[in-house]
């Protein structure tokens, strides 16, 4: 099975929107184990976009458009399908009821162009859209399947998720064996470490497939089967899960697709622990994280900012001595980071206290070299410890490694003390 992705939008041609809707797409396919060969951009044009249909389908049985499908004169994608399959267009009932209810709701007037968005394919099954106004479509014809998304990533993503990927399941794949996977997360690992711990397992892979792929600051790999049963492909998947927990239990944070901030959040919640942060160098951008996850309120007390040295005598109680003098260790040390981890915790009444502090560069700082960063996690009724990190790359780089480091050694330390407590 062979798809093809078709972009609509000049924005995306003149270089003002990044196609993160193609990427999306490419990954949710392959893991429904349909190749993608080509992916196509193409402006706001019928003419262009006929073409491009034509093209695509000389070279793929599945055809993706993502974008052009809102209320004005420029969202073409329906009519230039419907054309090039010489099928008409009308007004879904179901899809206009949702476009009029958006408008009552608000007490706003509809413009006769919000109807555009009600349009369907004759012929075609609607796609309800749960997040937004236009009626997405899927068509299959002469051995070619057709569907048609929004562009907004907010209204695309779930679509795909509930509407189309159900559609292609049970239109597109029917006469193909079923494919299951199984995200696994890590963390304190780059991919290519990753891969030579697994090589052997990824050059034998058979009919189970071992595809990692990297994010910054953390690596995915991906395992697929397909198997008529689910319950076999199950059974393969949890025995290739457990080989490479074997081998690598201190980086393996999680066999979903969660970000390790919402594996500390469960765990601490869990454990019915309390958390709390001195950051210098990152800004809050490890507690961004950490509040990003729904439910943090549970373990994440609060935290302080302390960028300046001013505010780590302050706020924090950093010694003078230890940020000042010529023989002084400085802001940027193991003893600064120890005394920001432990103070915060004590400030906050937590369990763990933890922080940053760091040369993010791009100049050096107290004669340190850019990309040297000390963390810090001070426990109640524990050790203060303190990790020294030689980090590569440029300020944003830097900066959010170093957050995601914390959160690493935080995981660890969760995890040691889980395992105590068994
Ligand atoms: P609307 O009702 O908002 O007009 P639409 O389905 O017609 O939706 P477009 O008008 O093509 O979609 O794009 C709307 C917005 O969606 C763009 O401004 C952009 O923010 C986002 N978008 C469109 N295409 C993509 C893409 N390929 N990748 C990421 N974002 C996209």
């Amino acid at each position: 099975m062979k798809a093809e992705i078709i972009a609509v939008g000049t924005e995306l041609l003149l270089g003002q929107i990044v196609n993160t809707n193609a990427r999306y797409l490419s990954a949710e396919l392959a893991a429904l184990g349909i190749d993608v060969y080509f992916q196509t951009v193409v402006g706001d044009n019928q003419g262009r976009l006929q073409q491009a249909i034509r093209i695509a389908e000389e070279r793929a049985d599945l055809i993706i458009f993502s974008g052009g499908i809102g209320p004005t004169q420029d969202d073409l994608t329906k009519d230039a399908l419907a054309a090039s399959l010489g099928r008409g267009l009308h007004i879904d009932r179901q899809a206009m009821d949702h476009v009029d209810r958006f408008f009552k709701d608000r007490d706003r007037p509809m413009t006769e162009n919000n109807r555009r968005q009600a349009l369907a394919i004759d012929g075609g099954t609607p796609l309800p859209n749960e997040t937004g106004l236009a009626v997405g479509n899927a068509v299959s014809q002469a051995g070619k399947h057709y569907i048609v998304l929004p562009g907004p990533p907010k209204e695309l993503i779930p679509m795909f998720e509930q509407q189309a990927k159900p559609w292609i399941l049970s239109h597109v794949l029917t006469d193909e064996t079923p494919i299951y996977s199984k995200m696994l997360k890590f963390a304190g690992i780059g991919e290519s470490a990753l891969e030579t711990q697994l090589l052997d397992l990824i050059e034998a892979q058979g009919d189970l497939t071992i595809a990692p792929y990297a994010k910054e600051s953390e690596v995915t790999i991906r395992l697929s089967t397909k198997a008529s049963l689910e319950s076999e492909a199950l059974d393969k998947l949890d025995d290739m899960e457990k080989i490479i927990e074997q081998r690598l239990p201190e980086f393996l944070y999680a066999n979903r697709d969660v970000p390790i901030e919402q594996v500390i959040v469960e765990m601490m919640t869990e454990m019915n622990l309390t958390v709390s942060a001195a950051e210098s160098c990152t800004g809050g951008l490890l507690m961004e994280a950490i509040t990003s996850i729904p439910g943090s309120a549970a373990v994440f007390f609060g935290g302080i900012v302390c960028y300046s040295n001013e505010m780590k005598k302050k706020l924090l109680n950093v010694p003078a001595e230890l940020l000042e003098g010529e023989n002084a260790p400085g802001a940027v040390s193991k003893e600064t980071a120890e005394v920001l981890a432990e103070q915060v915790r004590i400030i906050t009444d937590t369990d763990f206290g933890l922080s940053v502090t760091g040369v993010a560069g791009p100049a050096y700082s107290e004669r340190k070299p850019v990309g040297l960063v000390y963390i810090g996690i001070s426990e109640r009724n524990g050790a203060t410890r303190s990790i020294e990190l030689n980090l590569k790359g440029n300020r944003d780089t830097i900066r959010l490694r170093s957050a995601k480091s914390v959160l690493y050694h935080l995981w660890r330390r969760l995890k040691e003390l889980n395992a105590q407590a068994d």
